[in-house]
């Protein structure tokens, strides 16, 4: 691994002068790593939806797993800075890093395979990049030179990766380059893509592009057309990639694979038939099947490299084990949208798995509870627990607040995450200090309710520093657990308690319990499980004689691993199977 070192040549009419600085980027990178980082990047085509995010993150965790250092960047060609005020309807879930950068729920995925910390450096928009240049363009570092597409687009795009390589000091850095091949908005990307290709030199970058076979059913066929027509797509850019991942959902037969290598000019053994499998955490298995791992490290002059897949070969057994299946209510106001609440089905699932379980994630539309709708509540009623997860605004809160009576009276385990321990909280509080008035600010959306009667509410300036611009809690913070309770208990089995009985986990909140009421819910039962040792605000409760019933103000499901369980999510799955 000691090629000589690269620079990116410097383009456009800038005249190049201090490092970095300079805005038509003579970007030079960190000999440090820049001599080593090799770059895998990723395109798809044909449509969208085919699973570039996992199939990136598959290919990350094969190279980890070859003893590589890995780091994963998403590039996103879609306007906005970044995905934080995008709905859960048409974006999914935000996922939270421990930086406290908002982000694509394909970095859920990132981290889940590889196993490695994200950061704000995972992800760069096109919003981000125009943003970027325009402020520069405002400053006049751009000397009064007319501000183009190429060469300082690019430039930025290009920056970007390199940053990322730098800082994060990854030997492989993953580049997903969002959309579909012959998207308007993702050309600055992919012409990006063609000239660090040349700057870089063909040993440092190896380039995957994922298509689609679609079936007909008439005739019963695979079809490879519009995989040939998307590399057509990507010559007209001045690409080709090293790698075709062709997906669909049928066997591929082997003279498609033939037909394939043949028209789109990739070396067979490097066509890879990307059959949709049982669980994404196959794919990885079912990717170096076809020895990936070596086909691209030889091209990027790592030698042939050989990835320990036991990890992955264990994660199937257990996973196949599981046959039967355990009903888990998911208490929320998108009913049906997997992606708005990927992680917490995804930290769900795992930790069904270990315990031998298949979790059925059941719907439960808490608008519906509100409307006292007999069939949702009757389908709640059959669960064996009860997830209260994340949310924002004031629609269904009601509905929620009655689930989790009814998990309490009835002593159904419950695990609620950020908004649902605030509903915890305030439906204990409401029955014990027999007070229906007391709620959360946020709830109190017209102002009618007196400041005194909120159990949960707005701290202001509290969040000072953190979060640049907004209100919200973002990212990593310590918590402290509590000796004897349920909480310490699960991070202890869990070998995952750190220095002075304290744990990192993620938040991404506006709301704050009111300690005012803290004692006298303490002396009704409820517990204070975590705090936060700076402010002693509340970070985790739970209810003292319930099998299960705890909140957390923090969002467990981020750092839910499939080879590693939450703490939390797996000692709520162990009081479902009544362990
Ligand atoms: N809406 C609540 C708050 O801002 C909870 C947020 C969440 O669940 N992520 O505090």
């Amino acid at each position: 691994m000691n090629p000589p070192k690269k620079t990116l040549r410097q383009e456009g009419s800038g005249q190049a002068s201090k490092k970095k600085k300079n805005p038509d980027g003579k970007i030079e990178i960190n000999p440090r790593f820049g001599g080593q980082t090799r770059f895998i990047i990723t395109t798809g085509g044909v449509c969208s939806s085919l699973g570039k995010g996992i199939s990136t993150s598959s290919i990350g965790s094969i190279m980890k797993a070859c003893g590589l250092k890995v780091f994963v960047q998403k590039l996103d060609p879609y306007l906005n800075v970044d995905p934080g005020t995008m709905s859960p309807f048409q974006h999914g879930e935000v996922y939270v890093t421990d930086d406290g950068a908002e982000t694509d729920l394909d970095l859920g995925h990132y981290e889940r395979f590889i196993d490695e910390p994200m950061s704000k450096l995972s992800t760069l928009t096109t919003g981000q990049v125009y943003r970027d240049v325009l402020n520069k363009e405002r400053r006049g570092d751009f000397l009064g030179g007319t501000i183009q597409v190429v060469p300082h687009i690019t430039n930025a795009i290009k920056q970007g990766m390199i940053d990322a390589a730098e800082q994060s000091g990854a030997e492989i850095m993953m580049v997903e380059i969002g959309g579909t091949v012959g998207d308007i908005e993702g050309e600055p990307f992919l012409e990006a893509l063609r000239q660090f290709k040349s700057d870089l030199g063909p040993e440092r970058i190896f380039h995957i592009h994922l298509t689609l076979l679609p079936y007909l059913k008439g005739s019963k066929e695979l079809k490879t057309k519009p995989t040939q027509i998307s590399i057509r797509e990507l010559r007209r850019i001045g690409l080709e990639p090293d790698m075709i991942m062709a997906r669909a959902d049928y066997k591929i037969p082997k003279e498609l694979l033939d037909k394939i290598s043949r028209f789109c000019g990739v070396d067979r053994h490097a066509v890879i038939p990307a059959q949709t499998v049982n669980s994404i955490y196959d794919v990885p298995q079912n990717f170096q099947k076809y020895n990936v791992a070596r086909i691209i490290s030889e091209k990027l002059g790592l030698g042939a490299l050989e990835p320990d897949m036991t990890e992955w070969e264990k994660g199937r057994i257990r996973y196949e084990k599981a046959a039967k299946s355990v009903p888990i209510a998911l208490v929320g106001k998108y009913t049906g949208l997997e992606d708005a609440y990927l992680s917490v089905i995804e930290a769900t699932k795992t930790a069904a798995v270990y315990n031998e379980r298949k979790a059925e994630i059941v719907w439960i539309d808490s608008e519906k509870l509100e409307q006292k709708d007999k069939e949702t509540w009757d389908e709640l009623k059959k669960c064996k627990g009860m997830i209260v997860p994340g949310g924002f605004g004031l629609r269904g809160i009601e509905g929620k607040i009655a689930a989790a009576k009814y998990a309490r009276t009835n002593k159904v385990p419950y695990l609620g995450l950020c908004l649902g321990s605030q509903i915890m909280a305030i439906e204990f509080a409401r029955a014990k200090l027999k007070d229906p008035q007391l709620t959360s600010e946020e709830f109190d959306e017209d102002g009618k309710i007196p400041k005194s009667k909120y159990l949960v509410h707005f701290l202001p300036g509290q969040h000072k520093g953190r979060a640049k611009g907004g209100t919200l809690r973002l990212g990593a913070y310590q918590c402290k657990l509590k000796k004897g309770t349920k909480a310490y208990e699960a991070y202890e089995e869990a070998n995952q308690l750190g220095v002075d009985d304290t744990i990192s986990e993620r938040h991404s909140h506006r709301y704050e319990f009111n300690n005012a009421m803290r004692k006298k819910l303490e002396d009704k039962g409820l517990i204070f499980s975590g705090e936060w040792p700076e402010t002693k605000l509340m970070e985790i409760v739970e209810i003292k004689d319930h099998p299960f019933m705890l909140g957390s103000q923090f969002h467990p499901e981020f750092k839910s691993r499939p080879h590693r369980p939450h703490p939390l999510f797996a000692a709520f799955m162990k009081a479902v199977v009544g362990k």
